[in-house]
């Protein structure tokens, strides 16, 4: 059997009526940027994250960006990030001109609260939060915190649609909550796409006019602002999914629950879920000391895996001129070294979960 570690084609081909249906709609429509669809879509995803506001942009990136932007956080500002999310969330920070302070992961891989006030300076102005791999973070004492020294909170959903903490969305605690709808997220468009949701009238305004060249009626711009549309094929598509949300939910956690039940807990150290969130499952994570082995090993049982991620933003190239060595942040630079998600993808064959968890209990 040949399993790759993701399968997109699948969820197409789940519900391609719906999205052919839509994409031909849309073409045929003569308005592909900024339109109807793109204003449902907002309508709607607002309404399942239960925010007054979303606002469609051209990737999760440009929310993060634009996020820190809108808040106004550039130069001497700091915002505290955990050390092991995806680079692209530091990013968010640093192309603002912001600085990283990085946060050790608790042992559900997302920012643990406990280290965060000893990071607190008269520079911090906010907190990102990602909900990394699907499972929402400990919102209730991340919010007392941000609450008590007076932080903003913005949100890295990129992995979190529909996750919840004590019965609410990821994206709805926060100033603002970034979204990626990049095809291989859980809700997943087919192409690049995002959006920020919020409860604020006013950063959803400012969003509003920033993502089309500051301006809210045409060639007359308000601010500097930059080109982040979202598109009409892109939303038309992403209404459809976003119908289907639930039933794709189950589906993932059908398969995580297999292998939550089935693979060797003694070898492998399997996820854990908090007792107070919920995990949408966007990865499904296990570490191993052998880590690279086991990579190599699936491999030739035709089995494919992926690392996320294999080296943390602080020993990454781009970010040496914050001034990181090896050794800087032991619980992050660990997970870097021993994590690997399993195949996980809507459409998801029984008989290629069993050939999985199979050869991973034979390694
Ligand atoms: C995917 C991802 C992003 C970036 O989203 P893009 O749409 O690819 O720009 C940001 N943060 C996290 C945690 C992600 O997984």
């Amino acid at each position: 059997m040949n399993i790759m570690a993701n399968t997109l084609d699948r969820g197409y081909f789940m519900y391609q009526k719906e999205f052919e249906d839509k994409a031909l709609e849309v073409l045929r429509s003569g308005w592909y940027v900024l339109g109807r669809e793109v204003s449902s879509f907002e309508a709607e995803f607002a309404d399942y994250i239960g925010c007054r506001h979303c606002v469609g942009l051209a990737s999760g990136l440009d929310a993060l960006w634009i996020a820190f932007r809108i808040l106004g956080f550039g130069p001497g500002d700091e915002v505290l990030v955990q050390g092991n999310t995806y680079i692209a969330s530091v990013m968010g920070i640093t192309i603002n001109g912001a600085t990283p302070v990085f946060v050790e992961p608790d042992a559900y891989y997302n920012l643990d609260a406990s280290k965060l006030e000893e990071k607190i300076t008269d520079k911090t102005k906010a907190i990102l939060v990602v909900h990394l791999y699907g499972q929402a973070s400990n919102m209730g004492e991340i919010m007392r915190i941000a609450g008590k020294y007076h932080l903003r909170v913005v949100e890295d959903c990129a992995q979190s649609h529909g996750a919840k903490f004590h019965g609410r969305m990821t994206g709805s605690f926060g100033d603002i909550g970034c979204f990626s709808f990049y095809p291989s997220k859980n809700l997943g468009a087919f192409g690049d796409a995002g959006a920020i949701v919020t409860n604020d009238d006013r950063i959803a305004e400012e969003v509003r006019i920033f993502r089309n060249y500051g301006s809210e009626k045409r060639y007359y711009n308000k601010v500097v602002g930059t080109n982040s549309r979202l598109d009409e094929l892109q939303a038309g598509l992403l209404r459809v999914r976003l119908r289907h949300m639930d039933e794709l939910e189950q589906q993932k956690r059908g398969i995580c629950e297999r292998y939550l039940g089935e693979l060797d807990g003694e070898k492998f150290e399997l996820p854990k879920v908090r007792e107070d969130a919920t995990h949408i499952w966007h990865q499904f994570v296990i570490r191993s000391d052998r880590r690279d082995e086991l990579v190599e090993y699936l491999k030739e049982k035709g089995i494919g895996s992926i690392i996320h991620y294999p080296i943390p933003p602080h020993l990454s190239e781009a970010y040496r001129y914050l001034g990181f060595q090896k050794g800087s942040f032991p619980i992050t630079e660990k997970y870097a070294d021993s994590v690997l998600s399993l195949p996980l993808y809507y459409g998801m064959k029984e008989e290629e979960q069993s050939y999985v968890i199979e050869w991973m209990n034979r390694f």
